[in-house]
């Protein structure tokens, strides 16, 4: 079975609308998505009725959570708390309500999905060393776990012994090993590559691909300033930090 995995849209429509197209033409059995779908971007109410069109299961993030009213706005920085402030105001009712019942966490096709870690989901730790990477292999039996958050791809690899860090475009999965794999960002990435990213996760040839998509990031960033929100989070998309 292959599934793409999408995660922290972040209410970035031209990013979705180009990966949607991207997993298409990929020929995929399932697409789901680790929650971020809102926050930071200039259309929340768009993105989310075409991540629930799209998506067999949607995970809540922090700040779908924070859009919806069930955590506080005083966890985020300012620009982050300005971009909760306006998700909440563009999206429905409905959706904010659909936001607050999505789960943290979820099983597909044997694997776990987390938006954040296997390790307390409600807390929102980052996974981003291995040591937190031991941790969360340790706290939970897990074969695969995909995750987002970070927005940083990659995948850690423990293979009872210790616990390796690839950032391979490919990974081949060892039947017997455990894994710990960071889809990456569709809306915003921070490794330095403004192209969206998405992973397919292929449980017959035991892989994770990553794939970078470019879009029109310009387009993106020019609706963030349009909508009034902070200037940096138009900016930042253009240099994928
Ligand atoms: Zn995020």
């Amino acid at each position: 079975m292959r599934v793409a995995i999408i995660s922290d849209v972040h209410a970035n429509l031209d990013a979705l609308r180009a990966v949607l197209d991207d997993i298409d033409r990929r020929a995929v059995d399932a697409c789901v998505c680790l929650g971020d779908n809102v926050g930071y971007g200039a259309e929340p109410r768009a993105c989310l009725d075409l991540i629930f069109e799209s998506c067999k299961s949607v995970l809540a993030g922090n700040h779908d959570l924070a859009a919806a009213g069930q955590i506080a706005d005083s966890r985020f920085a300012t620009i982050a708390r300005d971009a909760v402030a306006y998700s909440r105001r563009m999206l429905t009712r409905e959706q904010r309500s659909k936001l607050a019942l999505l789960p943290k966490e979820e099983t597909f096709a044997d694997c776990l999905l987390v938006h954040a870690s296997p390790t307390n989901p409600a807390d929102y730790p980052y996974i981003r060393q291995a040591d937190a990477a031991r941790d969360a292999f340790d706290s939970r039996a897990f074969k695969l776990a995909l995750y987002g958050h970070t927005h940083l791809p990659l995948v850690f690899h423990d293979d009872g012994e210790r616990v390796t860090l690839s950032m391979k475009p490919r990974v081949e999965l060892i039947r017997a090993d455990r894994y710990l794999c960071n889809v990456g960002s569709v809306g915003q990435p921070r490794d330095q590559d403004p192209r969206a990213c998405y992973a397919i996760h292929d449980s017959s040839a035991h892989s994770i691909e990553f794939h970078r998509v470019e879009y029109d990031v310009e387009a993106a960033s020019s609706r963030i300033r349009a909508a009034g929100l902070p200037e940096q989070l138009g900016t930042r998309l253009l240099v994928g930090v």
